[in-house]
């Protein structure tokens, strides 16, 4: 279910989640009490959870916090980490 956005008088901001077919205009504040309207607003959809959301999500993270990585993309792989260990493909070329 989609999660709608309002504010009261006094300026506090909550989330609802609610059914699309039964989204109330006002909502009483969980902070002050008083009769808060909707904000006009597009739903958020709820994707989180999926694997997509997290693959979004650790995209997005990635960019400003570059994970940390073992070994620089290129290098030589130490023996016995490759991607293989079945001893027929030992033997194939090795560029
Ligand atoms: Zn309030």
């Amino acid at each position: 279910m989609p999660t709608y956005t309002y504010r009261c008088d006094r300026s506090h901001r909550f989330d609802e989640v609610h059914a699309m077919s039964s989204v109330p205009d006002e909502s009483p504040c969980p902070e002050c009490g008083s009769s808060a309207r909707r904000r006009p607003s597009a739903p958020h959809l709820s994707a989180t959870g999926s694997p997509a959301y997290g693959l979004m999500d650790a995209a997005a993270k990635s960019a400003h916090e570059p994970q940390v990585v073992s070994a620089l993309p290129g290098s030589p792989r130490r023996p016995g980490t490759g991607v293989t260990r079945h001893p027929l493909h030992a033997k194939l070329p090795r560029r």
